[in-house]
């Protein structure tokens, strides 16, 4: 994904938080870009607790993470927001104009006039495998599988013990020499998955190693193995086409700290009545700001975006007075709403 795109509004982050921004701003007739680096919306939600239940959210007496994201979803729906995955926003800088140039990691560009750091605790990335050398062989080391076909017939290692590793190896099985490898016999996988890749392995389908990956050993300038060092200090070479590494998904406050905004313990400094941070224009909602009473709760984020939505339609929309409308009543709310 390349190129510039000019918008009124940009959300840093498409956690519950973001999500509603997308939301008020839409009321406020503000379209906004909204990205993350997760390859799907919901923040912590979905990341940290998809099936577990929630329940303070105004007016819902329970709904999973998981759920609560779907229904945000279908909220925003009517303005139809554009999201970009797998992306971190990397650069913000302000322009002569006013408006702010942001950059991701995938070299998309946004030219805003505002923007909303709805970033939680931060941008949830991949664990990175840590061994000397591994940059030179970007194009054999995978985060995630995409396409399963692409690691058809070919000698995978997969690292890592949590429910997505042991999916990924026993999912992989079918197709692929695959073998699973951590430091120990003992997984934080669900019990019934652990069941499933003893099962295959058990079948000669698939192999289990206990052990860490030390070394990497390279033919014709590919990788061509990987040393692993068992729990009694022997290494031996394990071939390997490509690795695997599914060590957890850890977030990163990353850049948000370069971007000139005050800080008070890694949180950003807003005030209280829009939620501007220290740069006017820029916002910021969420778990990721801090004020006096400060509560990381998704209903109070859910506040603070309605009251930075009316800050951002103030610099949208300048000199245009702005009224409060009920979306029960207001037929202007009812024909952006598409409910008319
Ligand atoms: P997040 O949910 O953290 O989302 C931020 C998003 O921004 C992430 O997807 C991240 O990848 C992305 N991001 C960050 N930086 C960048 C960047 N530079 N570029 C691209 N993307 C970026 N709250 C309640 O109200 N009720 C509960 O019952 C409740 N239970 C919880 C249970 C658990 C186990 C946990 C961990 C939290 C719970 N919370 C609960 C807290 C709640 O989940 C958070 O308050 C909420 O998720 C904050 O939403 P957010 O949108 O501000 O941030």
């Amino acid at each position: 994904e390349q190129g510039l795109t000019e918008t009124d509004a940009l959300v840093v982050g498409a956690g519950p938080v973001g999500l509603f921004q997308v939301f008020q701003l839409g009321l406020q007739e503000i379209r906004a870009h909204v990205v993350d680096s997760l390859p799907y919306a919901g923040g912590q939600c979905v990341e940290l607790y998809g099936d577990k239940p929630i329940y303070d959210i105004p007016g819902i007496s329970v709904a999973t993470g998981r759920e609560l994201t779907e229904r945000l979803l279908q909220q925003v729906e009517p303005f139809s927001p554009t999201l970009h995955f797998n992306q971190v926003v990397s650069e913000v800088e302000r322009q002569a104009d006013g408006r702010f140039r942001v950059a991701t990691s995938q070299g998309t560009q946004f030219l805003t006039k505002t923007l909303f750091i709805a970033a939680g605790v931060g941008a949830f990335q991949p664990r990175m495998l840590k061994v000397d050398g591994i940059e030179k062989f970007a194009s054999q080391v995978a985060y995630r599988v995409e396409d399963p076909a692409q690691f058809a017939g070919r000698d995978v290692l997969v690292l890592g013990d949590e429910d997505p590793a042991l999916q990924a190896a026993c999912d992989l099985a079918a197709t692929a020499r695959v073998t699973l490898l951590h430091r120990r016999d003992g997984f934080r996988a669900d019990p019934s998955r652990v069941a499933a890749m003893r099962e295959l392995v058990a079948q000669g389908r698939m192999q289990f190693k206990v052990g860490q990956v030390t070394g990497l050993r390279e033919a014709g300038g590919r990788l061509a193995a990987v040393e692993v060092a068992a729990p009694d200090a022997t290494v031996s070479a394990l071939p390997t086409d490509v690795v695997l590494v599914m060590l957890g998904i850890s977030p990163k406050l990353g850049p948000i700290a370069d971007w000139g905004l005050d800080l008070e313990r890694k949180q950003l400094k807003v005030d209280t009545e829009q939620f501007s941070t220290s740069v006017p224009g820029i916002f910021a909602v969420g778990d990721i700001n801090t004020y006096p009473g400060k509560k990381k709760l998704i209903l109070c984020g859910f506040h603070e975006a309605t009251l930075a939505a009316f800050g951002a339609a103030a610099i949208v929309f300048p000199g245009k007075e702005i009224h409060l409308q009920y979306t029960t009543t207001s037929t202007k709310l009812h024909r952006l709403l598409g409910v008319s």
